[in-house]
């Protein structure tokens, strides 16, 4: 059979299901010589042997879960036909056991980039002039301001790569010394200190809210040069000059950085997946793992996180912390996560959407295995709560919410100057503070959306290419980006979700 016309794909050999590459009529006889009892439709899964009510359903080598009834060899089994297993318990993990060397991780071929330097921190991939409110009430005023800031000003500074009003929903109305307002606070507080900004704070705020400026900077920060109170200016037309005027000295400022050639420690780069099917974790989500992997060997930093979507596998990433402090740090992100959701009276399989089960993802464990695969195969060095900034090189947790328009602003709170997003199902998902570069599982996918997936990692489902092939081909678009040669579709067309940060403290 030539590799172009595979039917299935079945991942480890103790595996009783395979996923259907095409959809596949009923009576079709597939590699195992099992034929298919139904329709199957595209990345849905097949039943390989008899599976008896009560048994096992195994994918990835892993319990996605226990058949509800009789499933005869041929069935097509959707997310109906299984029971949940119980979540793996996060006590006492084995640690250090699956601890790969530098040598064992492929090598990149490419080493440096060109990017922004910046005193402290990761480098910049793009020179923003970043102005980020303190409160939403001030949001209106700002998009207005960025607008003609962009028309009448950004013009004269050509080394200036755009101007972004960080308008979030938090900073009054809120709960402000609730036990976890810090987390939306620290979000905040690090987003105004974004690599892609430079260091050039500029903060606006409306004058009456809770979110103080004393809560997001230090004193020495707090000056005119920095910070803009709309209330103590006399209606629109000065309001509006004095933010042009406060923007144009940071232009003036921005616009001597130059980019200059780094090496990749410089680089920090996240991942994401989104809208998912069950090719994700065949295709796409590994090849951004060996991308990752590139990365890791090469010097840079990786930031994964999602707890929902790794909370199934923490065995399998607790056996790459190298030392009992990240496997315990780990533990704890994860219990803070089973904690937050069941005090909103649910659990990790609030999860998969309708869109994950359409596209053959039956549950939470199955998801969690694909999603787990783009971290690649290095070892965790650094668990970060949300919106932390890592302190070290390689690859890292950063223990976020999995919904995609929340991971992003945490994971850009961190610091990454990059993201790379995995999807099965298709989503137009971009971050106007970094770049976001999209990935497909499906060859369909990118025939479907050719103008807004960058990369497909659909042949490698069909057996056309490697996942060293698509991973290389991630890897170089990532420093390509990185670097400003090339721009993704996202950025292309502005498409720029909000900065959705994640507060799980009370409104008032
Ligand atoms: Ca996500």
């Amino acid at each position: 059979m030539a590799e172009t016309t595979r039917l299935t794909i079945q991942i480890k050999d103790i595996d009783n299901v395979a996923v259907a590459v095409h959809d596949l009529p009923a009576g079709t006889v597939i590699e195992c010589g099992v034929t298919t009892l139904a329709d199957i439709p595209q990345a849905h899964k097949i039943a390989l042997t008899d599976i008896p009510a009560g048994g096992e359903i195994i994918r990835y080598g892993v319990v996605l879960g226990y058949a509800k009834a009789d499933i005869p060899a041929g069935s097509w089994i959707n997310e109906h036909m299984l029971n949940l297993p119980e979540s793996p318990s996060v006590e006492n993990l084995p640690y250090g056991t699956n601890i790969l060397q530098p040598e064992d991780l492929p090598m990149p071929q490419r080493t440096t980039w060109m990017g922004y330097r910046n005193e402290t921190g990761p480098a910049a991939t793009r020179n923003l002039l970043g102005i980020v409110t303190t409160v939403q009430c001030a949001a209106g005023v700002l998009k207005v301001a960025v607008e003609r800031i962009k028309k009448e000003l950004l013009p004269k500074y050509p080394n200036v790569d755009g101007v972004v009003a960080v308008t979030h929903p938090y900073g009054c109305g809120v709960a402000i010394n609730a036990p976890l307002a810090y987390l939306p606070i620290r979000a905040i507080t690090n987003v105004i200190r974004h690599p892609n900004f430079g260091g050039e704070i500029m903060v606006v705020g409306l004058g009456c809210e809770k979110l103080t400026y004393d809560r997001v900077l230090p004193p020495e920060d707090i000056t005119p040069e920095n910070v803009l109170t709309l209330q103590d200016w006399p209606g629109h037309d000065a309001m509006m000059q004095a933010i042009l005027d406060m923007a144009e000295k940071k232009l003036q400022k921005l616009n001597l950085r130059q980019r200059e050639e780094l090496p990749l420690s410089e680089l920090l780069v996240g991942m994401q997946c989104g809208g998912s099917d069950a090719f994700s974790g065949i295709t796409a989500n590994p090849s951004a793992g060996y991308a990752a992997d590139l990365l890791v060997r090469g010097g840079g930093t990786v930031m994964f996180s999602e707890v929902t979507e790794v909370r199934d596998g923490v065995q399998m990433l607790a056996a790459r912390c190298p030392d009992a402090h990240t496997r315990d740090r780990l533990a704890q992100e994860m219990k803070w996560y089973d904690d937050y959701l069941a005090a909103g009276g649910v659990d990790r399989d609030a999860n998969p959407t309708p869109g994950n089960k359409k596209g053959g993802l039956a549950n939470i464990v199955e998801k969690a295995m694909g999603s787990i695969a783009k971290s690649g195969t290095s070892p965790i060095v650094e668990v970060l709560s949300p919106a932390e900034k890592p302190t070290k090189h390689g690859l890292i947790y950063a223990a976020t919410p999995a919904s995609d328009i929340v991971c992003g602003p945490c994971q850009v709170a961190s610091g990454i100057g990059l993201q790379v997003f995995m999807t099965g199902r298709g989503t137009p998902y971009g971050l106007d503070i970094a770049p976001v570069i999209k990935v497909c599982s499906r060859n369909e996918m990118k025939e479907h959306w050719f103008d807004m997936i960058d990369i497909s990692a659909g042949a490698v489902a069909t057996g056309e290419a490697t996942i060293a092939e698509v991973g290389t081909e991630i890897f170089n678009m990532i420093l390509d980006v990185a670097s400003g040669i090339r721009e993704p579709y996202s950025d292309q067309y502005g498409f720029h979700n909000d900065m959705c940060i994640f507060n799980p403290a009370p409104i008032t």
